[in-house]
């Protein structure tokens, strides 16, 4: 379908060109194949999916908000003035942005703007920096951000790269396919099929541990698996069901199918050792639950595209 649109447009185009193309018999169009366009990055036999889950923390456990104030956190901050927060630009319902006010919205914007508001003020000056996931660690260790907001999953592989603060959402990854595929469920893919997902997200060992026959292709943003999707480059996207009810949110021709084949329970990341910046989102993340401000912001993005009534998760201390 979209090589047979290129060549169409590709005789347009020809025609322009010649300014000759009178009769029905120079109809003909000139047998170009244009090659279908894939994102940079893209790795059809990544590796890695095969690693044990590591097993060995609690990665629930963050730490205890106790009496930290927001000077203590201010000072947990690169520069006092601002707060520069990693986010995704790209991903509907959680990060993405407006197309009407090109301003970032979704919620994970609506959880990271009440915690530096709760920091630094109302006013605060908020600097975003859009990354994709397999920046996000070292965005935090190398003073890029003071912390990450962007559907990423709390595990020990993790804990031993970052501090996180307590779950702020809980997900788990399913499976996105066209409606008219017949696919039910991530076992369902076959060694001849291709399942997209993240290049550095869990779902490239989550696939593994599932099903270890489908080949999974990966990109450095899981948001290009759509567009591969559409093609009928791949078969299947595999992430979390909130990045995937975003996708069908943009194209009805897909749904989402299989039950939660993970735990994708979501932190705030803020650079290993600052330790005094988690317990303080931790104790906004508490206020901002029981004031409604986290209901708010589910029932807005995610309640109508995941169908379910959500509610925060409780959180987890280790001390
Ligand atoms: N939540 C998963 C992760 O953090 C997948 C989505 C993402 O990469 O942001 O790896």
């Amino acid at each position: 379908m979209i090589r047979h649109q290129i060549r169409l447009a590709a005789a347009a185009a020809a025609c322009l060109v010649l300014a000759a193309c009178a009769g029905p018999t120079d109809m003909e169009p000139p047998d170009v194949d244009v090659p279908t366009p894939l994102p940079s990055g893209i790795d059809f036999s990544p590796e890695g999916g095969g690693a044990p889950a590591d097993d060995s923390c609690d990665p629930l456990a963050s730490y205890n908000p106790g009496t930290t104030t927001a000077a203590q956190a201010l000072a947990g901050l690169d520069d006092q003035e601002q707060i520069s927060i990693g986010i995704s630009q790209s991903t509907n319902l959680m990060g993405y942005r407006d197309p009407e006010t090109n301003a970032l919205a979704g919620f994970d914007i609506d959880i990271a703007t009440a915690i530096a508001k709760s920091i630094l003020g109302d006013d605060a000056n908020i600097r975003w920096v859009p990354m994709t996931s397999g920046e996000r660690v070292e965005a935090v260790n190398g003073d890029r951000v003071d912390m990450v907001v962007r559907t990423m999953t709390m595990n020990c592989e993790r804990w031993g790269e970052v501090e996180f603060s307590a779950e702020y959402y809980h997900a788990g990854q399913r499976l996105l396919v066209p409606k008219t595929s017949g696919i039910e469920s991530l076992a369902d893919l076959t060694a001849e099929q291709q399942v997209c997902t993240g290049e550095s997200s869990t779902s490239v060992s989550n696939i593994a541990a599932v099903n270890a026959e489908v080949q999974p292709v990966t990109v450095p943003d899981f948001n290009d698996c759509l567009v591969l999707l559409q093609q009928g480059t791949v078969d299947a996207v595999a992430i979390d069901d909130t990045i995937l009810a975003g996708m069908a949110a943009q194209d009805p021709t897909l749904h989402v199918v299989g039950d939660a084949f993970s735990q994708e329970p979501y932190g705030i990341a803020f650079q290993k050792d600052n330790t005094d910046l988690a317990r303080y989102v931790n104790g906004a993340l508490a206020a901002l639950i029981a004031d409604g401000t986290w209901q708010a912001a589910y029932d807005k993005w995610l309640k109508g595209p995941l169908g379910v009534a959500g509610a925060a998760p409780a959180p987890k201390y280790r001390d």
